[in-house]
């Protein structure tokens, strides 16, 4: 696992946007990261070495961030990419789950049948916060018959207790960056 002072670097790529999008809310925005070439290098470096080689058959990859690291991580694990999306955007039939957000609520839904059943699956986002989207993923991808091998993200607001949630389901979770 990488050593935390390592990742100072990414630290200082991740901007804090306050009372964004409602008041109170301090948004941690990525988006200077993804646009560093070294930054980007070294954040998926660090999710790669997080992860047992040959482990993933999929990377579930959650709407709209995750879907920025997923093809290229999951084209460093040999493996696939699956969308999980906001409603109404898949055009083939779907499964849903309906959760609780930070702020507000939402749905995710994934293709029925987007991957073999058994497949090892990786769930991948931007950030973990309450939890309540990386647990609706982690559902979808059980009850679409996938094995969880686990999630990961750039970034895990500990205070709100969404990476507690995973580990009291027993789904492992790592993240590279703790605010
Ligand atoms: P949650 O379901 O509460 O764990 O929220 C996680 C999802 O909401 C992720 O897809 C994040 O991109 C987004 N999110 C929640 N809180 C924040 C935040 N403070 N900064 C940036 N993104 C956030």
């Amino acid at each position: 696992m990488t050593h935390p002072s390592d990742l100072a670097p990414l630290r200082s790529l991740i901007r804090t946007i306050p009372d964004f999008p409602e008041p109170g809310i301090q948004f941690r925005d990525i988006t200077p990261l993804l646009a560093d070439a070294r930054g980007l290098t070294q954040a998926l470096d660090a999710l790669e070495r997080s992860i047992e080689p040959a482990s993933v058959d999929i990377v579930a990859a959650i709407e709209a961030r995750g879907f920025l690291l997923a093809g290229a991580l999951a084209q460093r694990l040999g493996a696939g990419v699956v969308p999980v999306r906001k409603p109404g955007k898949l055009p083939g039939p779907t499964l849903g789950v309906d959760y609780a957000l930070e702020y507000g609520s939402d749905r995710l839904e994934m293709h029925v049948g987007a991957f073999a059943s058994g497949s090892r699956v990786l769930v991948l986002d931007d950030l973990i916060a309450t939890g309540g989207t990386a647990v609706a993923c982690g559902e979808l991808v059980e009850r679409a018959g996938g094995q969880l091998i686990g999630f990961r993200f750039l970034i895990d607001l500990p205070a709100l207790g969404g990476s507690a949630l995973l580990a009291a389901r027993g789904w492992g979770s790592h993240a590279l960056l703790r605010y």
